[in-house]
């Protein structure tokens, strides 16, 4: 007789992005017409050749297992040092934490923000939602989880599924037994560490009471409201972390999209998060590899938490990965690689300040017609107060039937989401300033 994880029955509701799917071809159909879409952050603009010519390299090296010859010799710059990945041959398992040339490049990225980490330290993945939804499988379910609100949904399921939550609750829109750090207007979108949060431990004791969390996830440049967390106020939760021997899971996804170099690009800029903080990031929006599929995380040797020794949590996260994965595609790597070149960070960089453009015009549209934005300029997503705060999916129904257009609705996030809205800056331009026209003329406010 198998059973299912009823975990998964906790789920609020489905996951939001098909919801919107959903939503939008319902209403395509109904009406014939086609949507112009700002939903999902989704990259949309074509790679770099010197990024596609080392997929297809890497590639046929596999049949030809002769060399690791680029179809465009040009591409063969100094600085892309592709020989020097070993992937000129026929390989089938790599090594399990990834590459090992293309972890010491990941070495070098850090190192030019003057992060100095080893790289054994980093793992390869698949991508940064993978990571970011089964770290917590190393961790007891005993954990007090806590989340920002709004955040990107896969910290808060992944925490339900594995069973730190409790149930639902529709008037608050929060699990029992997580704990919210609101984001919102006053607080500038950033956090405060839940030092004076208490929980009820039931144990052959009793019943007692304790202060505080245990697992904190942040995500900064966060998605969906671009707020960047400043380095003092990363600084409060490391202390609080080390302190309190919790662990920090810390997500840069958007790292590249910082523009004020005062803000930190990595966790660990501040002093003391090797001791506390995993950072989890991502090929996807740096480098438009969200087809492609790359990620990685860094599980610092100096982490400790509750009962473990330096090293400890390193080692678990190795035998989790090592278990449950077996190393993200060698083809892949060698793409990740090329886009670690320093031709390749240019081309990356060339389209990230390109989705930054858009971001800027989505921003300045909508602030003309009187809507109030939020971000944008740290990162590639535009968060907006719905007008006179309305419901983010009346909203996002509104928007649709008024406009064509699809954003994504603030409450998807966390309960502190509703009464906005998320448009992504990731499309052509001249998708992105249709949208934005057609918002122009066309919403009724
Ligand atoms: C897009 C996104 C990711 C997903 O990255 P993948 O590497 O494509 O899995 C992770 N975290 C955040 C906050 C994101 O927005």
């Amino acid at each position: 007789m198998a059973t299912i994880n009823r975990n998964y029955k906790r789920l609020a509701a489905g996951y939001l992005f098909p919801e919107i799917g959903r939503r939008t071809d319902e209403w395509e159909k109904k009406t014939g017409l086609k949507a112009m879409k700002l939903g999902i952050g989704n990259t949309t603009e074509p790679m770099s050749e010197i990024i596609t010519d080392t997929l297809a390299a890497a590639s046929y090296a596999l049949a030809e297992g002769n060399g690791f010859k680029l179809k465009n010799p040009e591409l063969e710059t100094e600085d892309i040092l592709l020989r020097d990945a070993k992937l000129d041959n026929y390989t089938g398992y790599g090594a399990e934490q990834g590459n090992e040339f293309l972890r010491e490049q990941l070495v070098k990225f850090y190192l030019n923000i003057g992060v100095k980490l080893d790289s054994t330290e980093f793992f390869v993945s698949d991508g940064a939602k993978c990571d970011s939804g089964n770290i917590q499988s190393i961790f007891g379910l005993e954990n007090i989880v806590a989340v920002q609100d709004p955040a990107y949904p896969v910290y808060v399921d992944t925490n339900v599924i594995a069973g730190r939550a409790g149930l639902f609750d529709n008037e608050t829109g929060q699990y029992d037994g997580l704990v919210y750090m609101l984001c919102n207007e006053e607080n500038g979108f950033m956090p405060s560490v839940p030092k004076d949060y208490t929980s009820e431990v039931i144990d052959g004791m009793g019943i007692s009471e304790r202060k505080g969390v245990d697992m904190i996830y942040l995500c900064s440049p966060n998605n969906p409201t671009s707020a960047v967390m400043t380095k003092d106020k990363i600084q409060e939760f490391v202390d609080y972390a080390r302190e309190n021997k919790a662990v920090i899971i810390f997500d840069s996804a958007y790292a590249a999209f910082i523009k004020d170099d005062n803000l930190p690009r990595s966790i660990y800029e501040i002093p003391g998060a090797k001791e506390c903080a995993i950072e989890i990031s991502s090929f996807s929006k740096y480098a438009g590899f969200t087809g492609v599929r790359a990620g990685w995380s860094i599980v610092p040797k100096d982490l400790v938490v509750e009962g473990t020794v330096p090293g400890e949590v390193h080692g678990l996260w190795n035998r989790r990965q090592c278990t449950f994965f077996n190393g993200a595609s060698n083809i892949v790597q060698a793409g990740a690689i090329a886009a670690l070149s320093n031709e390749g960070q240019k081309a990356c960089m060339k389209q990230v300040n390109f989705y930054m453009d858009n971001a800027k015009i989505i921003r300045e549209g909508l602030n003309e017609v009187g809507l109030k934005t939020f971000g944008g300029d740290n990162a590639p997503y535009i968060w907006m107060q719905t007008p006179n705060k309305m419901d983010s999916w009346n909203f996002f129904d509104k928007l649709l039937e008024e406009t064509r257009v699809v954003g994504t609705p603030g409450s998807g996030f966390g309960p502190s989401g509703q009464g906005y809205f998320r448009l992504s800056a990731f499309g052509h331009r001249e998708n992105v300033e249709q949208a934005v026209q057609s918002i122009k003329d066309n919403l009724r406010l």
